[in-house]
């Protein structure tokens, strides 16, 4: 009997495996049977300060610990490369960053490429912060810079400004949180590609999520898209992560909360999927299965071109994610 889940399982072996082209590997396992009773019903605040409480004290060790779990755990489930945002920031320091530097190596002898890239859940602004992000780049620690504009609140544009720079300094890619909120007073993808850009990084930038691209009015995602082509523009769905948006009262186009992949793809834009965090106390039940989260896009978004969703599990993943390189046939955009 046909089953078009195994074809396209077996497809996606054949082309390398799944890559999970976003991830938190260094929050990975860090819900407990003690923790998932109190905090994952806290508010988002309260759950910051938890983790920061976390990272306070988790040593080098415990990160190593579960990091190579959320990367042995991927190998299970059939992938064979990822990147993972991992943070540096003044809470944890180089802590998380020095037990990615060890994981990376391990995995690469089961086969696996990490991918490391920052995390700056305290912004990049701030003079402390900055000093981190620079001196891990100058200690050759990252493959990736990673952005999160709601972390410099008020200070957006120069918080991309500064990743911008700085990607373009030490020849990385650049990849960014924005669009996540299910909201249609975000705008950030088209400030992303306005200022990737203005600092010529085209084809050098990835946008995770862009959920709130869905939000606005057909002509101005079409406007979206088109500049995202012109500055090069790779995208990353996550789509389990933000299907959990919470119902609004805001009118808006009626879609699901999730990438507009499908529409992205006409556009001729590139994306890719990640899982995002894994049973973590942000999303507990979340397991990193890329087949899951190729399940979901494609049930979200009625995407049932096969040859499409194998380019985003595996081809585009390595994309983004730097295991290739963009070339003069692909579309560098
Ligand atoms: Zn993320």
């Amino acid at each position: 009997m046909f089953d078009p889940n195994k074809k396209l399982i077996n497809k996606i072996k054949e082309r390398g495996g799944f890559i999970n082209a976003h991830a938190h590997f260094d929050r990975a396992f860090t819900v407990t049977e003690e923790n998932m009773e109190k905090v994952v019903n806290y508010h988002l605040f309260d759950k910051w300060k938890f983790v920061d409480k976390f990272k306070k004290n988790a040593e080098v060790s415990t990160y190593k610990r579960n990091m190579m779990a959320a990367v042995e755990q991927q190998i299970h489930y059939g992938s064979v490369g990822a990147l993972s945002f991992v943070d540096v920031d003044t809470v944890c320091n180089y802590n998380a960053l020095k037990a990615a530097q060890i994981v990376k190596k391990e995995a690469k002898t089961k086969g696996f490429t990490l991918k490391i890239c920052s995390q700056a859940l305290k912004g990049v602004l701030a003079p402390k912060e900055n000093r981190l992000l620079r001196d891990a780049l100058e200690m050759d620690y990252l493959d990736a810079i990673g952005g999160l504009p709601r972390a410099d609140a008020g200070h957006q544009q120069a918080h991309l400004d500064e990743i911008l720079y700085l990607g373009k300094t030490y020849n990385k890619r650049v990849h960014v949180h924005v669009d996540q909120l299910n909201d249609n007073l975000e705008k950030e993808t088209e400030l992303l590609a306005r200022r990737t850009m203005h600092w010529g990084m085209e084809g050098n930038v990835t946008a995770v999520h862009g959920i709130s691209i869905a939000c606005h009015s057909k002509e101005y995602r079409k406007e979206v898209y088109k500049m995202s082509r012109d500055a090069g523009l790779s995208f990353i769905s996550c789509p389990t992560a933000w299907i959990d948006s919470r119902r609004s009262e805001n009118l808006t186009p009626t879609h699901n909360a999730i990438t507009p992949v499908e529409e992205m793809i006409a556009h001729d834009l590139v994306v890719a999927i990640g899982s995002d965090n894994i049973h973590d106390v942000y999303k507990p039940y979340s397991t990193g299965e890329m087949a899951l989260e190729l399940k979901f896009l494609l049930e979200a978004l009625h995407m049932y071109d096969l040859e499409t969703l194998v380019d985003i599990a595996t081809k585009n993943g390595r994309l983004v994610i730097g295991m290739e390189e963009f070339n003069d046939g692909e579309r560098k955009t």
